[in-house]
């Protein structure tokens, strides 16, 4: 077995010797020291992250693994279940959110859910394998009244030996500070899309507000958990400038989901024509060579994916996913399903948490 992995490595480096495109051996050598670079982050251009994007797609792929391999066990996931914790009547705008009071879409307005209903499903999750607990709340920002129940759910959970996250969207200083000290571990705030593209999805708030929010977040010793969603009609230019944003942050988020449009019925991004899915696993090739040590996570639009699409998004360097229960409002694969595609590619998910 060592002799086969030994050869595999000999190859791997030939094989990468002979690749022409020098920017991808420049890059994924860059990448694979911003780790080693704490202090110091490597920063990138848009121009530099799309040159990433436009080079041949099994070159970038190849890179994305190397680098994927530099970092993590590449036969591992982690699994996280996300539960909506108050669905529904949310004051922003966002384009592709069915759950803005400002589209159509068939949402109900939800009040908070209780505690118990929140710590039974949390128990389930675990019992399904997830390793982390995500819960999302439709508020443009929360109250302070709405972050005291919150803050007992976070308790519990974690107490469950489950790592938590949540994404209440817009937080002020001293309640990201208030969810430390509650012992969140992941607060979730997407940036969406590029600062260019932005206005296109979002009126109601700015970039500025999130990059405050994501601001308030580290400085209160929270990971970051950061991304955003393609297929929403952006040029590759967009995305790429999503992805420098993303990396640069410096330093950049701990979870990284990439998240594939669900056009759904009654929003304005409706009928959006799907992105190529080749596109998508790019970015998440891109996502993983800017950004090493992120956990990049396949995320909402997981559940139009067949099993081969998935498994490429594996190889492009994706390491998580969500599992189980409803991803907010949208449907997500049967967690049966997830069991079987990973036993089948051999991919391990147990006592896989960071
Ligand atoms: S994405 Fe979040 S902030 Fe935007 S409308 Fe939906 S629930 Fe509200």
């Amino acid at each position: 077995m060592t002799t086969i992995t030994n050869a595999i490595a000999a190859n791997s480096a030939a094989t990468l010797a002979t690749i022409d495109a020098e920017s991808l051996r420049q890059s994924a050598r860059r990448a694979a020291t911003v780790s080693e670079q704490a202090a110091a982050p490597t920063r990138w251009s848009v121009a530099e992250v799309a040159e990433l994007f436009a080079l041949p797609f099994n070159d970038l792929l190849f890179g994305a693994q190397q680098v994927h391999r530099d970092h993590f066990d590449a036969n591992t996931v982690q699994l996280s279940t996300l539960l909506s914790i108050k669905t529904g009547g949310c004051e922003e705008d966002c384009g592709y959110c069915p759950q803005s009071a400002h589209h159509d879409a068939g949402v109900k307005a939800e009040k908070l859910m209780e505690l118990d209903e929140v710590l039974e499903a949390a128990r389930a999750a675990k019992a399904n394998g997830a390793t982390r607990f995500c819960m999302g709340a439709a508020w443009r920002s929360p109250k302070d009244r709405h972050l005291e129940p919150v803050m007992d759910m976070v308790r519990e959970v974690k107490a469950m030996g489950l790592e938590t996250c949540v994404t209440l969207r817009m937080l002020k200083g001293e309640q990201a500070q208030a969810l430390k000290d509650a012992g969140l571990d992941y607060y979730n705030h997407h940036l969406d899309t590029s600062p260019e593209f932005y206005g296109k999805i979002i009126t109601t708030r700015t970039y500025q507000d999130r990059l405050d929010t994501i601001g308030h977040v580290r400085d209160a010793g929270i990971n970051v958990c950061c991304g955003g969603i393609v297929g929403m009609g952006e040029s590759r230019e967009a995305r790429a400038g999503l992805i420098a944003q993303l990396a640069n942050m410096g330093p950049y988020p701990e979870s990284v989901p990439i998240n594939n449009l669900v056009a759904v019925e009654g929003t304005p991004l409706a009928g959006t024509a799907p992105i190529d899915p080749f596109e998508f696993v790019r970015t998440i090739a891109v996502a993983r060579i800017t950004m090493p040590r992120a956990m990049v996570r396949l995320s909402a639009g997981r559940e139009a994916m067949d099993d081969a699409l998935q498994s490429l998004c594996f190889l492009a360097g994706a390491n998580s996913i969500f599992y189980g229960e409803k991803l907010l409002t949208t449907g997500n694969p049967q967690a049966e399903r997830d069991r079987s595609l990973l036993a089948r590619l051999d991919i391990r998910t147990e006592g896989y948490a960071r």
